[in-house]
Parts: structure tokens; C-alpha cells; sequence
């Protein structure tokens, strides 16, 4: 049980979304002080960017307990647990009032970027006494740049603000910057605040997760209204069926329905599908842009009035390199989670419960949460979010058994199947298994046969 006698730990907590201000919750529940940095001018600055988006899960699922808890004590009436809100809703009716109306207002920075975590008067090399030092935390706000103290350190800044780009390895594609004035990242509002930008245009939209299927359907409404409004998907492998997600058997059921409302886009031909789509290429082409797989000029490509880049997100960690850090390679989430999300692995969106003990670092006190934890991966709730959080402020407060018994049942996408080949205990433990992306191999056909017949390729693939 925590220490009565010692002055109250104080806890930094990067990013005031929702799992963040769900820590800030319960570490104030048990009687530490949390600050909240947000580097947005309002709490839920991510979310605000997709407001127009609606969420999957009902408010039942969006809702953290210590958070709640001090709703409730503020006279907040909490939402009808069935009710789908959007983005939006999700800020205006949780987040806004957790931040304004609990004691958590006192408690929150925004216009508060955090750009350094580091060991007080430690280097990230020297070992030596370095646990029983807090941390610095250094954040840039309107003054200047200011330091923060603190017993623990919990990064809940998510990953909205870096999403990968159109480049098909990992890389922004050659142009993509200088076209960065015809490009937009995520779910860009194209019935709502960017109506314009995107009626009557040639729109192609890259990548095949859930943002990329919601923006799809949504300029197909826009084709509805605006008849010259042109559709093109442009997904990296050649399953264009993998994006349909588990329909009926999923259960979100409003995540089914958006596969399934996809799956009937896509059969209805109202959208032009360009498989096996590897971006490496974006050009200028006259007043419009060019998007091209392989070398500038050659092989296949689009030429769109605007491009939309939904290829999923990576965790900004530019500013914790000071910090002891073990992420697993390539989906940069902590080592332990890893193998439970890997979207090679798993499809099924469920993941074994898990907190402080899967999340910890190398850095003691020091911890991952929120969107952020799961790196590069898809399939992140909030649900999983405000467990972590629960069971790390536990182990923070030196409640190990409470830290320890984590429980978590999360809705399945219905996309399951066995384990995938050479899949380890542990990732097959994380849930019924089965692969998820797309074995996308070789790039433009014309190289491939080209290369087949022995004449010499154009080096795409
Ligand atoms: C379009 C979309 C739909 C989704 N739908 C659902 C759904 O239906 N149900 C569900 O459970 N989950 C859903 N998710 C997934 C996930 O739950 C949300 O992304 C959720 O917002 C994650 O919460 P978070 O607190 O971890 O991160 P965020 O909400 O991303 O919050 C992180 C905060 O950190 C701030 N920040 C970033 N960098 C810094 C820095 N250097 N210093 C200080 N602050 C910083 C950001 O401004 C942001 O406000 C959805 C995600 C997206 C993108």
C-alpha cells in the first residue's frame, strides 16, 4: 500500500487524450500528484482533428472508472452506454467536462509540448544512482521552454500527429513533401469542413485500415451528391477483401457495419481499386498530381486532384532518447506487448489483458500507454488503454497486487483464424491468431514479365 508519510509522487503524463487524462485520474485517486502536459491548446487536440469521425465502440467502451468517478462526483451525467458517439462528442461530453469541472483543471498545461524526457543530472549511459533521481521533463509552451520534475513519467501522447507516409518503405516517397499542398494524412472531414478541397475531384485515397475504408465510404457519399466527384483506392497489397473486416461476427458492431458497407462500395464498382499499389513516386502533373509506383516514369500511376494517405501510424520518439527504452523493431511497441498485437501475427483485435508489469521499460518509472503503446500497430481501444493506466498508477503507487490483477475483455473484430505459422506461445496466447496484412510480393506487373521473358525489367520490383 502507498506510503502515507512521504510527500505525494508526482506523476508527468505526456498528452492529455483520453488515456491520459484517465491516468491523471486515477493517480489523483490515490492520493499522488498528477500534471497533465498537452501540447494542443485544448485537451483532446488529436481528436478534435477527426471530430467528424464516428467512434465503433459505444460510449460503454469510451468511458474510463477513476475518470467517471470524478465525473459523477461533479454532478456529470454520464452518456447512454449504447450511444455511438462521434469525435466530437467524445471531447465535448468526456473529455472537456473531465478536464474543466473535476480537480483535474488545475492539473493540466496545454500549449505545453513536450520536446525532452531525461534522468535528472543523468545521461541515458550513466547507471550509477540514476532510479533514485526524478525525471526533467522539458516542454516548449508560449513563454519558452520550461522543465518539469517528477517521481514517474507516463507518455500518453498517441500517434496521430506522425502517420506514416505514402511511401510504400516506411519512407515519405520521392515528392512527397513538395507535394505536401495536395496531400492530407488520416480522415481528412470530406463531407464536413473540407467539402471543398475534395467535391468534383479525382480523390484517391492510399492505404486499407479503418481510417482509409471510413474516408473511402465517405467520398462515395460525396460522389452521391457530386456526381463528378472521382473515387480511387489505392491499397499496397492485391486482397482488396482483407479491408472488409468480420461483418456480422464482429463485435463492434459498428465496426462490422463499416466493412460491410465497404464490401458493398466496393462491389457496386463505384470506386476505381488500384491493387498492389506501391507508392514511391508523387509528382506534379500541370495543376494536378501525379502518384506512381516504381521509378518516376514508369510502370503504373494516377493522376489526381488530391491524395489522401491513410497507411496507419508510428510512434514519435524523437523525444525520449535520453530515456532506456527496450520496443520491439518493427512495431515499436514495449517488448512484452509486442508479440500480443503484431498485425503479422493477429487480426482479431483482441489482445490478453496486460499492464505495468508488460509495459514497463528499462528506465524504471517510466511507461508507454495509450495508442502510443501499441507503436506501430493497428487495433488499439481505449478500453485497453484505461487498463493499462489503471494497473501502471497502481505499480507507480507501489501497489503491486492491484497493479498485477489486470483484466481487460475487449470486443473481437471477427477476423480470426488459427495461429499464424511459426507464431510464439505467447503471440498465440494473445488471441485466436491469424495474420493481417497483406502479403503484398513484387511491384509492377509489366517488370515482372518483362523480367520473365529475359528482357530487361525498369527496376521496379
Ligand atoms: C479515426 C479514429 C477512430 C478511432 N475510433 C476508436 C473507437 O471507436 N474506439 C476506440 O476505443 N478507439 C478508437 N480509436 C483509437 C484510439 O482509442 C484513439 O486514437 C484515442 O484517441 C487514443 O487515445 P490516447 O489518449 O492514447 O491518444 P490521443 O487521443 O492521440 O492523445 C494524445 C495527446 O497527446 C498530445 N501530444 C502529442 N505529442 C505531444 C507532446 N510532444 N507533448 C505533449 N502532448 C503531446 C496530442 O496533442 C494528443 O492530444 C480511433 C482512432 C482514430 C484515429
Amino acid at each position: 500500500m502507498p506510503d502515507t508519510n512521504a510527500k505525494p509522487k508526482t506523476v508527468a503524463i505526456l498528452g492529455a487524450g483520453p488515456v491520459g487524462l484517465a491516468a491523471a485520474a486515477h493517480v489523483l485517486e490515490r492520493g499522488m500528484e498528477p500534471i497533465v502536459l498537452e501540447a494542443g491548446p485544448q485537451v483532446g487536440h488529436a481528436i478534435r482533428q477527426w471530430a467528424h469521425v464516428q467512434l465503433f465502440s459505444p460510449w460503454q467502451y469510451n468511458v474510463d472508472k477513476a475518470a467517471e468517478r470524478l465525473l459523477v462526483a461533479a454532478g456529470w451525467n454520464s452518456p447512454a452506454a449504447d450511444d455511438y458517439p462521434t469525435g466530437g462528442e467524445l471531447v465535448a461530453q468526456y473529455l472537456e467536462p473531465l478536464a474543466t469541472r473535476t480537480p483535474l483543471k488545475d492539473r493540466i498545461r496545454t500549449s505545453s509540448r513536450v520536446t525532452a524526457v531525461a534522468r535528472k543530472g543523468f545521461d541515458k549511459m550513466k547507471s550509477n544512482g540514476r532510479a533514485l533521481e526524478p525525471f526533467t521533463v522539458r516542454y516548449r509552451n508560449g513563454k519558452g521552454v520550461e522543465t518539469l520534475k517528477a517521481d514517474a513519467v507516463i507518455d500518453a501522447s498517441g500517434t496521430w500527429f506522425s502517420p506514416n507516409p505514402a511511401g510504400a518503405d516506411g519512407l515519405t516517397a520521392i515528392g512527397e513533401e513538395e507535394m505536401a499542398a495536395r496531400i492530407a494524412y488520416g480522415m481528412p472531414d470530406v463531407l464536413g469542413s473540407a467539402r471543398d478541397r475534395y467535391a468534383g475531384k479525382t480523390v484517391a485515397v492510399l492505404g486499407a485500415g479503418h481510417s482509409a475504408v471510413g474516408t473511402l465510404v465517405d467520398l462515395s457519399r460525396l460522389k452521391d451528391e457530386m456526381p463528378t466527384t472521382e473515387v480511387i483506392w489505392l491499397l499496397r497489397g492485391d486482397k482488396p477483401e482483407k479491408a472488409f473486416g468480420g461483418g456480422a461476427s464482429d463485435q463492434l458492431a459498428a465496426r462490422g457495419a463499416l466493412g460491410t458497407a465497404f464490401a458493398a462500395l466496393v462491389a457496386s464498382g463505384k470506386i476505381r481499386i488500384e491493387s498492389g499499389f506501391k507508392v514511391s513516386h508523387v509528382g506534379r502533373d500541370g495543376a494536378r498530381i501525379h502518384v506512381a509506383t516504381g521509378g518516376a516514369s514508369c510502370c503504373r500511376s494516377v493522376v489526381v486532384d488530391e491524395l489522401v494517405v491513410a497507411t496507419g501510424f508510428r510512434p514519435d520518439l524523437s523525444f525520449l532518447r535520453e530515456v532506456r527504452l527496450a520496443l520491439d523493431p518493427a512495431i515499436e511497441a514495449p517488448l512484452a506487448l509486442a508479440p500480443l498485437i503484431d498485425p503479422n501475427l493477429h487480426s482479431c483485435g483482441s489482445v490478453r489483458p496486460h499492464g505495468a508489469h508488460e509495459l514497463a521499460q528499462p528506465e524504471p518509472g517510466f511507461y508507454i500507454a495509450g495508442m502510443k503503446s501499441y507503436g506501430r500497430a493497428p487495433t488499439f481501444l481505449m478500453l485497453t488503454g484505461y487498463e493499462q493506466v489503471r494497473s501502471i498508477v497502481a505499480e507507480i503507487a507501489g501497489d503491486r497486487e492491484a497493479a498485477a490483477n489486470v483484466e481487460l475483455v475487449l470486443p473481437e473484430t471477427g477476423v480470426c483464424s488459427g495461429p499464424a505459422p511459426g507464431a510464439t506461445d505467447m503471440a498465440a496466447s494473445g488471441c485466436c491468431g491469424g495474420p493481417a496484412p497483406e502479403p503484398a510480393s513484387g511491384c509492377c506487373v509489366a517488370d515482372v514479365k518483362a523480367k520473365a521473358e529475359g528482357k530487361k525489367g525498369c527496376g521496379c520490383s
